[in-house]
């Protein structure tokens, strides 16, 4: 009997095509549908609540678009500040947070992207009317194609609420944008995770790790989980070393307001 990669079978069944990066990663619903944004240069915002969030769930595929000449940034909820690792270090939280932010913009630098902060404490990140409206500018204002955040399911407070206030600015902008969930420290924090979607990240992984390491990693902590992912993912997806995402489908038809009527897929 011929076996299948999970690579070909996604690749023959047309219900999942659309999910599997194919040629531009990440990039190939927006071009699917609007051909002639093909030779257009695209923006990629990764959302995350910490300094070290979007280059760990999503910094293969943040390199990966950079190297095609796509503009990406960073968006951290919080400056690197955290009560608990500035006690450890006997410094201050300010010096901490001074400290990480300066590291933060060193590792996306090697990944070519530009890291931004908001005004947002460690494990105190709100979700408010205000932080809605507040969010939704900053993230506008970037006018992004492409955005990839944390996966709501996960037991930190502030990669929840990264999360959906990602997901409320996508309603707020007619889901203009393509969004993306990725994962950190599956298992410890995001939960109950399925990929839909799989991006090829062995070309950048050499690089993903020396950001990963210059942001504060280190081999005991969370950067061997995540390597031991990127193998799992690279199983599931046939390489080397992946990042999975899930992709929200543009397709769902909204009608406002959204919490009124039910969403829909349109091809349903
Ligand atoms: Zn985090």
């Amino acid at each position: 009997m011929m076996k299948l990669t999970r690579r070909e079978i996604l690749e023959k069944s047309p219900r999942l095509a659309g999910a599997v990066a194919m040629g531009l990663p990440l990039a190939a619903p927006v071009l699917a549908e609007e051909p002639s944004t093909a030779q257009r240069k695209l923006k990629v915002v990764a959302v995350g609540g910490h300094v070290d969030d979007p280059q760990g769930g999503c910094g293969g595929a943040m390199a990966l678009h950079a190297e095609q000449g796509h503009e990406v940034v960073a968006l951290s909820l919080t400056h690197g500040d955290s009560e608990p690792i500035a006690g450890q270090l006997g410094i201050s939280n300010k010096e901490l947070a001074a400290r990480r932010s300066a590291d933060a913009i060193k590792s996306c630098a090697l990944l070519k992207a530009r890291m931004i902060f908001m005004d947002q404490i460690d494990l105190h990140t709100e979700i408010t009317p205000a932080r809605y409206q507040e969010f939704s500018r900053t993230m506008l204002a970037e006018k992004p194609d492409i955005v990839f955040t944390h996966w709501p399911i996960d037991t930190h407070p502030d990669h929840r609420v990264a999360s959906l206030l990602t997901y409320n600015t996508w309603l707020d902008a007619g889901l203009k944008f393509e969004l993306y969930y990725y994962e950190v420290e599956t298992g410890r924090q995001t939960q109950h995770f399925f990929p839909n979607h799989y991006v090829d990240i062995t070309p950048v992984e050499a690089r993903k790790r020396e950001a990963c390491f210059t942001n504060g990693a280190t081999i005991e902590g969370w950067w061997g989980l995540h390597e031991a992912m990127q193998r799992f993912r690279g199983m599931e997806y046939g390489c080397k070393a992946a990042e999975g995402f899930v992709h929200m489908s543009s397709r769902l038809i909204c009608p406002p307001p959204f919490w009124q009527h039910g969403c829909r897929y349109a091809e349903e």
